[in-house]
């Protein structure tokens, strides 16, 4: 338990009301900023202080601080959803700051009490509580990261001094016009994790390698990058910043294989809830190893009948043809999949209110 409480500056200058329902009205992602970040300091000796909820703005940086050096930074993301009721809560934040803590032991830099990191959470939504949207499918998204900030340009050490925000962006639908199948690129020149790396960590490192993989698929005329395994490069991993689920079969004899965390993927919050979702509605799922051929041979014989990339942001995100330098195969006719819309639909049911929470899951 930490026991820090929040400094709490209110922006003078906070966008006008109709600017703000404006572009409520249209957020697009990532692009528009909440009038509030919070700040939380951290150095070797006093440990977490100075808590802050302030305007938001630009930070002031020492040229020589080790992030901007060696990268020690990670990052989480959740959404805050409106409620019927008008209230708003959160999908399993704790998950997040568990989610960090464990990047953080890979990063060597210090955990942040959980509760600390859900009360920011929570400090900055209330500040911010008229940016989060009233429209259906909308929501805010919440970013928290830390970073170093020592000034230290030695590398045989971690630095002893982090900053700790969080930063919140209104967004829309992902996809406006509905759910469409997106085509994916299998990457066999680039890796986006290897073993004893830091694949499993949500360090900014790791989407930084991964823009040029990401360039190649849409080179080939695909949406997305499937990241296959660092050795072989043909067991699969993820697709873009999704996980990968597959379903077999259909109907009653549906069942959900998604690959497992072998330490280079990151565990996705939203691939935890559908192990969790799917079960109870009857689709019983496992984590597996699967291999492009396996995919290939799956979907032509029938057997694999749906595919999609799941995560915060798109929640799912169906896979409708996959292409790779020496092979290339479709999904489905085009439409999401049975399957996958179930589960999606549930699982928007339960952050938005609309559906019973069984799980515990909205905070
Ligand atoms: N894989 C990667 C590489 C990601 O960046 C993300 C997004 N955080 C995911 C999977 C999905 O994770 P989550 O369901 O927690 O959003």
């Amino acid at each position: 338990m930490s026991t820090l409480d929040f400094d709490i500056t209110p922006n003078p200058n906070p966008v006008p009301a109709a600017e703000r329902e404006g572009i409520l009205a249209d957020p697009g992602w990532g692009r528009h900023f909440t009038d509030h970040m919070v700040t939380i300091r951290y150095n070797e000796d006093a440990g977490w202080h100075d808590a802050r909820v302030e305007p938001y703005g630009p930070i002031a940086l020492d040229p020589a601080s080790q992030v901007l050096h060696y990268a020690q930074e990670l990052f989480e993301g959740l959404k805050a959803y409106r409620q019927p009721d008008g209230s708003i809560v959160t999908f399993r934040p704790y998950m997040n700051a568990a989610r960090m803590n464990r990047s953080a032991q890979r990063m060597a830099m210090p955990e942040i009490p959980e509760d600390l990191f859900v009360r920011a959470l929570e400090a900055l939504v209330e500040a911010d509580r008229d940016w989060v949207p009233t429209e259906e499918g909308y929501s805010l998204y919440l970013r928290p990261f830390m970073f170093a900030t020592t000034r230290l340009l030695g590398v045989n050490q971690p630095a002893r001094d982090y900053l700790f925000m969080v930063i919140a962006s209104p967004s829309g639908l992902y996809y406006s016009g509905g759910i469409k199948p997106v085509s994916v690129w299998l990457s066999q020149n680039y890796t986006r994790a290897a073993a004893g790396g830091t694949g499993e960590a949500k360090t900014g490192g790791n989407y930084a390698s991964s823009f040029a993989g990401q360039a190649e698929a849409v080179a080939h005329g695909c949406d997305q990058v499937v990241w296959l395994d660092a050795v072989e490069h043909r067991w699969v991993e993820e697709v873009g910043s999704m996980n990968l689920m597959f379903v077999y079969g259909s109907g009653s004899a549906a069942r959900l294989l998604t690959p497992a965390l072998t330490g280079t993927l990151l565990p996705g919050i939203t691939r935890d809830s559908m192990l969790k979702l799917a079960p109870d509605l009857g689709v019983p799922a496992e984590e597996g190893k699967i291999s492009i051929e396996e995919w290939q041979a799956g979907v032509e014989s029938g057997e694999i009948t749906e595919v999609f990339g799941c995560g915060t942001a798109a929640i799912i995100s169906p896979v409708g043809e996959v292409k790779g330098a020496d092979r290339q195969w479709r999904i489905g006719d085009g439409e999401p999949g049975e399957v996958s819309m179930r589960l999606r639909e549930e699982l928007i049911g339960i952050q938005y209110g609309t559906r019973p929470d069984p799980y515990g899951w909205v905070h």
